[in-house]
């Protein structure tokens, strides 16, 4: 059709993204790092504010924010879901002293915009307690979703599809994601339909009307083919998904042999009693391991695939030395960048794998 950009495809897999997740706006964008530059846009995120995220993600979170002209405020993750810590982010902002019109002001002078919660490695992060906060406070929440298309959310109200429990979804079609386009690729999902529009501007230079601009926005726009890629690809991804959760499982009974799950930590699964199937989506299978780097060269020994998803948490990146964070700010998140593994999850890996994988890792330690 020579349709490169944007046009019937891209709207088809918008489409589909809002019947997938029930969401009832869906705009694609050039990737899940700029879903998330776009949605701060929208809200006109920009100097002399803040919004808060968790210093254990990838570097695009924390990053989409600064470029912004906000300050990314950190606050520390759990230490079993390594998502960010509602009884942390409850602390920090019951410290901020609040403008005349209620709004948290951090102890930067910072107005605080929005919450921005990660739903790590396909687990979602503790929906309804951050949601209890963002009303209390007036703050609207981005999901960053870019690991979790998929994932499942057990809240009280329901079950709820990552990406679609808060104000707006972020997702990415990076090939290493869950649904992995052909190239790079983003959606943002929303509820509100004059944001959708906002952001619908703003994804091609800000204007409503060809050559007529009220906003200034960037070039944010989706392939035409990697939506055609995309399109084919989400009917399976549930059965994708499905593949990575019977691996997970197969590591698991692996690992209690020899009592191995006693030495390192295995993913921790809090929503497993919920009944939904894609309760986690296994977007990276992480475990905990003591002597990790030692372990590393085991594995690589033996080429046996491997990846630390994050070994320098965000606070202590050398481009944020300005915000002023230290070592030891947040303890969780650090112990957690010395210890965490990544192992080979992807749905087409074989029990015997799995089991290769298991026993290399068994013999380093027993
Ligand atoms: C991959 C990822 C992003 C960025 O997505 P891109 O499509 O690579 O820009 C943002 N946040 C998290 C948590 C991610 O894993």
């Amino acid at each position: 059709s020579q349709q490169f950009i944007m046009g019937p495809k891209v709207e088809a897999f918008e489409k589909a993204v809002c019947d997938y997740t029930g969401s009832p706006h869906a705009i694609g964008v050039s990737s899940g790092t700029d879903a998330l530059l776009i949605v701060l846009m929208a809200l006109g995120i920009g100097p002399g504010d803040a919004v808060i995220t968790t210093p254990f993600t990838f570097f695009g979170t924390a990053g989409s924010i600064a470029r912004t002209g906000a300050v990314p405020v950190f606050v520390d993750i759990d230490e079993r879901t390594y998502n960010i810590s509602p009884a942390a982010l409850r602390r920090y902002l019951e410290g901020c002293r609040l403008t005349p019109e209620g709004r948290p002001v951090s102890p930067g002078g910072q107005v605080i915009r929005a919450l921005m919660p990660v739903h790590l490695f396909g687990l979602c992060a503790e929906m309804d307690e951050i949601a209890a906060i963002a009303k209390e406070y007036k703050l609207p929440v981005i999901e960053d979703a870019a690991q979790a298309l998929g994932a499942v959310y057990p809240s009280k109200t329901g079950p709820k599809q990552a990406g679609a429990i808060g104000d707006f979804g972020c997702y990415s079609f990076f090939p290493s994601k869950n649904l992995g386009a052909f190239g790079d690729g983003g959606m943002v999902v929303c509820r509100d339909a004059a944001m959708a529009d906002t952001i619908r501007a703003l994804r091609n230079h800000g204007g409503e009307r060809r050559y007529y601009h009220r906003m200034i926005g960037g070039n944010f726009r989706l392939d035409a083919l990697q939506a055609a890629v995309l399109n084919l690809k989400l009917p399976h991804l549930d059965s994708w998904s499905a593949g990575r959760q019977r691996n997970a499982a197969l590591y698991r009974k692996e690992f209690a042999n020899g009592g191995v799950d006693q030495i390192v930590t295995l993913p921790h699964e809090p929503y497993a009693g919920s009944g939904m199937q894609n309760h986690h989506t296994f977007n990276q299978f992480c475990i905990r391991a003591p002597r990790r780097d030692e372990l590393i060269k085991v594995l690589e020994a033996k080429q046996i695939g491997h990846a630390i998803y994050y070994p320098l948490p965000l606070h202590l990146q050398e481009c944020f030395a300005y915000l002023g964070y230290r070592q030891g700010d947040f303890p969780v998140a650090e112990r957690a960048a010395t210890e965490i593994l990544a192992l080979p999850i992807y749905p087409e890996l074989t029990p015997d794998q799995i089991a290769e994988v298991a026993a290399a890792i068994r013999d380093f330690y027993c």
